[in-house]
């Protein structure tokens, strides 16, 4: 791979440790759990354990003390193998935990990050409702002020580790006691049992008994999905869920302003695993290529593969350059939110190009389950969707062109 200037020794070193790491755990597994839509806890718990589930965060905090970029190449080279492995490990530390560690007071970081940075518990991030996807701005949950709680009502969608997480943030309009006008959108944190409780007790993780949990907080329906089918996606319902103040994360009235920079963040880790699943698709498009042979030669010595592996290649060097350059901005305190868009729109499409190019490399073989690239070009697709579709990245982007013109829909 070209070395890019983003890049250091030890940026080489956690790929190294990486790439060892999905091919010895990861390969094995992936169909198996893609096939059962079943959460891979062994392999989470092996996560956590190398420090994978905390990367960017203080050792004092229980992370890995590592810099942004060595936790995007731990999401790629997670996503070159299996994009599921790949989601648990950006939702949790993306979603479920740099809000608090961006937004928490010092108390909320040190009750939360440490059971989160390490992997014993896995967190995650409720934005979406029934009538508020795009329009995230639109939620319709309810946090109604008392004395020294919240009354929380409403359920989110298609949230990543509803289920199996244990510190969940969400978002819900907040209005005081009685009133029925809104203060605008706030954050809290909540926190549950695992819906994997079993399971993570006889593997020693989780923090059942430590954490105290919401009451009126629990796992809805679990989504039978297309593709990061081993990544646990539910409805997250909050009844009566009361939340005590200390839990509000942030100013009040800026929950949706904060989740929207997390956000942000979000795209550049969903174009570092849009570019894995691109690399993943090219790297087993080269190998069967190599040795599938047809009139008495390998497929991959006619021309019009070389064309198709070729701009494969070209395509994964200049979204390569996209996601760091844009984790380069962030890193150093520089603006990103267009150079993140960018790098996901450009990514994420890419990675449904590339899937489906090698499924259509592979023939029919490509079309089973015997080899990977079926599941990459399911996989694929959803980049295209969470996180702000491609048009909504396309309306940010437009928005730099524009400014005004392009109506502000909060993303
Ligand atoms: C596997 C998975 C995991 C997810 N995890 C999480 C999570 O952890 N937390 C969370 O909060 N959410 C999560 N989501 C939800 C995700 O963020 C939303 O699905 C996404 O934001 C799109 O919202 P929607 O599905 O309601 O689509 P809609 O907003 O209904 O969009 C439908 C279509 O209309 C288009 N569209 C909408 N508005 C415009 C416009 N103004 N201009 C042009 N086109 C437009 C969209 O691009 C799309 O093609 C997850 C979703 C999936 C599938």
């Amino acid at each position: 791979m070209t070395d890019l200037p983003y890049f250091t020794d030890d940026h080489g070193r956690v790929r190294e440790i990486v790439r060892h790491f999905a091919d010895k755990e990861v390969r094995p597994i992936a169909r198996e759990h893609d096939e059962n839509s079943r959460f891979p806890w062994q392999t989470v718990k092996k996560m956590g354990e190398l420090g994978f589930l905390g990367a960017p965060w203080p050792e004092v905090l229980g992370g890995a003390g590592m810099d942004y970029t060595s936790y995007l190449i731990i999401i790629e080279e997670l996503a070159k193998v299996d994009a599921s492995h790949a989601i648990t490990v950006s939702a949790h530390t993306t979603l479920g935990t740099s809000p608090i560690m961006n937004f928490g007071t010092e108390e909320q970081k040190e009750r939360f990050v440490p059971h989160l940075a390490t992997g014993r518990v896995l967190g995650g991030f409720g934005l979406t409702e029934a009538g508020a996807g795009s329009d995230a701005g639109g939620t319709q949950t309810v946090a109604e002020e008392k004395s020294d709680h919240y009354v929380l009502n409403g359920a989110k969608l298609f949230i990543t580790h509803a289920g199996v997480g244990e510190i969940l943030l969400v978002t819900a309009r907040t209005k005081s006691n009685g009133s029925k006008q809104s203060g605008g959108i706030t954050s809290f944190i909540v926190t549950k049992d695992t819906v994997d409780l079993e399971e993570t007790r006889a593997l020693g993780i989780g923090h059942a008994e430590e954490l105290v949990k919401t009451p009126g907080v629990r796992a809805g329906k679990k989504e039978d999905k297309l593709g990061w089918r081993s990544s646990d996606t539910r409805e997250l319902i909050l009844e009566d869920a009361i939340v005590p103040k200390e839990n509000v994360l942030g100013e009040p009235g800026k929950g949706f302003v904060n989740f929207l920079k997390t956000l942000d963040s979000g795209r550049i880790g969903l174009g570092a695993l849009s570019l894995g699943i691109a690399e993943g698709a090219l790297n087993e498009s080269v190998a069967y290529t190599s040795q599938r042979k047809q009139f008495g030669k390998p497929v991959a010595s006619f021309q019009g593969v070389h064309f198709q592996l070729a701009d494969m290649a070209t395509e994964i060097e200049a979204a390569r350059h996209l996601v760091y350059h844009a984790a380069w901005l962030l890193q150093n305190g520089k603006p990103y939110k267009r150079e993140a868009a960018m790098a996901k729109l450009f990514a994420s499409e890419l990675a449904m190009r590339a899937a489906v190019t090698a499924v259509q490399l592979h023939g029919a073989y490509g079309y089973t389950t015997e080899y990977p690239v079926e599941r990459m070009m399911r996989d694929a697709k959803v980049c295209e969707i969470g996180e702000g579709t491609s048009q909504i990245q396309r309306i940010v982007i437009a928005r730099h062109l524009l400014g005004d013109i392009v109506p502000n829909l909060g993303s």
